[in-house]
């Protein structure tokens, strides 16, 4: 990784300099964040899904399926906070 500076990351696909914050978070990876900025992380879920709705919905729901299924207590907690916060 191209180091240039403590808090400091740069994204390879719009070569910008951002704060460490504006990447999304990825614990698979050595810094513990996602390749692309936040922008263009985005840009390209919905570039893949026009050009490939069908694939990028079936991912997506695969995707959603593992998450939950990964993390199924931690999400009954929270959705149980919250319920609670609203009253
Ligand atoms: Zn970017």
């Amino acid at each position: 990784m191209k180091a240039t500076g403590r808090d400091l990351k740069t994204c390879p696909r719009c070569e910008s300099t951002l704060d460490r914050s504006a990447f999304g978070k990825d614990r698979t990876r050595a810094d513990g964040l996602r390749v692309y900025c936040r922008p263009c992380s985005a840009a390209i879920v919905r570039e893949r899904a026009e050009r490939e709705p069908e694939t990028a919905r079936r991912e997506n729901r695969a995707a959603v399926a593992r998450y939950y299924a990964a993390n199924r207590p931690a999400i009954a907690a929270q959705r149980k906070a919250r319920r609670e916060g609203n009253r």
